[in-house]
């Protein structure tokens, strides 16, 4: 099915990040990479035109849509293809509950989606918060966020967006989707990430918000030794106690590191 025709009648929203994916080779990669299976419980944020909505649908036997473009929702819903397959919820992602989204389905959901990249980070922070009842995230972002997504300590990009993200997921870049292969053209490479959360969590944090607030502390003064950035938290003693070479910086801690200071806090 040709979808093209709808883009040349619809007036671009760029403050709704939309870029459309145009290229059939890159969409049947990610299809494939997603790898549907008939009775999963799929959720794609910002289907758009169906570029990735038209594939998977036919391998599910139903599947749920998230869009917030009130055009885009009417054209699903009159378009017999999609509004026999498809769950259509016309709405902003973010505001969504996705635990009891997946209560009303049923069962843990995969969640998948070429995501507007105004809303990424604060719709990952938001999906973190229902993290066990999803299954796994499929999603391309742009290329810096997804290099911040997947950092290990030591590396410029190694950061809080990191650290938080890897405390409920394990991480992998799959694919690099370059400009051109969207519509409008974006000004930056994105990427297909895969987010598969913790089975066994390796890390416990009693209170996620003194995670939250240590990084903080740390990243946002990230040249200082963190003897100097956590001074008003820990004293130097408590540092060295728990073997941390107080002289390193926020980005030389690993994240098993921050969760036991942030455990410490706690005592
Ligand atoms: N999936 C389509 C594709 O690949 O061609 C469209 C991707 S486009 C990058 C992002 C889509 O998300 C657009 O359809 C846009 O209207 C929609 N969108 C933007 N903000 C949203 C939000 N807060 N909640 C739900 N959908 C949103």
């Amino acid at each position: 099915m040709d979808h093209s025709i709808f883009y040349k009648n619809h007036k671009i929203k760029k403050y709704f990040g939309q870029h459309f994916l145009i290229d059939n080779t890159t969409i049947n990669s990610i299809v494939s990479i997603i790898n549907p299976q008939f009775d999963q419980k799929i959720v794609e944020i910002g289907p758009g035109f169906g570029a990735l909505t038209k594939y998977i649908s036919k391998y599910v036997s139903s599947m749920t849509v998230i869009e917030i473009d009130e055009e885009i929702t009417n054209y699903l819903l009159n378009n017999p293809f999609f509004y026999k397959k498809l769950n259509i919820i016309k709405g902003n992602a973010i505001k969504i509950n996705y635990s009891n989204l997946a209560k009303k389905l049923g069962q843990k959901i995969r969640l998948i989606g070429n995501l507007p990249y105004n809303i990424s980070t604060s719709f990952l922070l938001h999906l973190f918060q229902d993290i066990s009842y999803i299954e796994d995230m499929h999603f391309v972002l742009q290329k810096e966020l997804v290099k911040r997504l997947i950092a290990s300590p030591n590396s410029k990009d190694y950061g809080r967006i990191s650290i938080i993200t890897q405390y409920f997921c394990s991480t992998q870049s799959m694919i690099e989707i370059s400009p051109e292969l969207f519509k409008p053209i974006p000004k930056v490479s994105s990427m297909l990430i895969y987010l598969k959360p913790h089975i066994n969590q390796p890390y416990m944090v009693k209170n996620l918000s003194n995670l939250s607030m240590i990084t903080r502390l740390t990243f946002s003064q990230r040249r200082k030794k963190i003897r100097n950035s956590l001074s008003k938290l820990f004293n130097i003693q408590q540092l060295e106690n728990m073997g941390i070479n107080t002289n390193l910086r926020a980005e030389n801690l690993n994240i098993k590191l921050y969760c036991q200071l942030a455990n410490l806090l706690e005592l």
